[in-house]
């Protein structure tokens, strides 16, 4: 197995003003213990990136962005390039995420662009796929899984792609409450291995951290970290507030 060190990742939606983000995200640099042995990203609002890059700054809480659009820069009003993001002091940005996809009309040509411009610019993508509750009692998951990963990632290298992230979100268990049990998560997780491993081969699948999200929470994030193919969570709700946040991303202190 690839070595592979947990990544707790927390999405703040649209959620704090920049004072609001730039608060919680020096409460949450305070509170990470020396000697923790799991990555963290926080992915604040674009118009607080820049602020909360300062506060970040000397703490290994890393800085993603939410979105970007895979032109370099021109006439796209509203629209933040890979540049910009990276500028503000983002290593890292999330690609897909089933929020956009539902409310925003985003596609798996959309996600390839993104990664693309990513990859591009030398951030981390976090490329967020999943199925809708409909998808999965139609027996659709994989379909939809494979769909998602062939689309997004077609026409990459290897090396393009050697600090991919990718997130299993079900969108039936995002901001309702409702997690996958860790035996749905570990097998759909081990099912985008195995689609990994087909096309880019079995190191790259090994080493690959397929994270999950929907509902993760401080009672339930232990016994979903410890499925051998579930690598971390992306975290939306229960990242706001820091001293919850602070509690998954300390799992392994927690006793079960
Ligand atoms: C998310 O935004 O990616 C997410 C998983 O949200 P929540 O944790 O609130 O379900």
């Amino acid at each position: 197995m690839g070595n592979r060190t947990p990544l707790i990742a927390g999405n703040w939606k649209m959620y704090k003003t920049c004072p609001e983000a730039v608060n919680a995200a020096e409460r949450l640099a305070g509170l990470i213990p020396g000697g923790l042995n799991v990555d963290v990203m926080i992915a604040p609002a674009y118009t607080a990136l820049f602020p909360v890059a300062d506060v970040l700054r000397g703490s290994i809480v890393a800085l993603g962005a939410q979105n970007l659009y895979w032109e370099t820069e021109g006439a796209y009003t509203g629209e933040v390039s890979a540049a910009m993001i990276q500028s503000a002091g983002c290593s890292h940005v999330i690609i897909g995420h089933s929020e956009r996809r539902q409310f925003f009309g985003e596609t798996d040509e959309n996600v390839n662009r993104k990664i693309r411009a990513a990859v591009d610019a030398r951030l981390v993508p976090v490329l967020c796929i999943g199925e809708t509750e409909a998808e999965r009692d139609a027996g659709e998951t994989f379909a939809v899984l494979d769909k998602q990963v062939q689309m997004g990632l077609e026409s990459f290298s290897l090396t393009d792609l050697e600090r991919l992230v990718v997130a299993y979100e079900p969108v039936w268990a995002i901001g309702t409450g409702k997690t996958a049990t860790s035996v749905q998560a570990q097998e759909a997780h081990r099912y985008v291995r195995g689609l990994v491993e087909k096309t880019f081969g079995d190191e790259f699948a090994a080493g690959l951290r397929i994270l999950y999200g929907g509902s993760v929470k401080p009672s339930n994030v232990r016994e979903l970290m410890d499925q051998p193919d579930v690598d971390g969570a992306l975290v939306g709700g229960a990242s706001l507030d820091p001293d919850t946040f602070i509690q998954i991303v300390t799992y392994q202190n927690k006793i079960v």
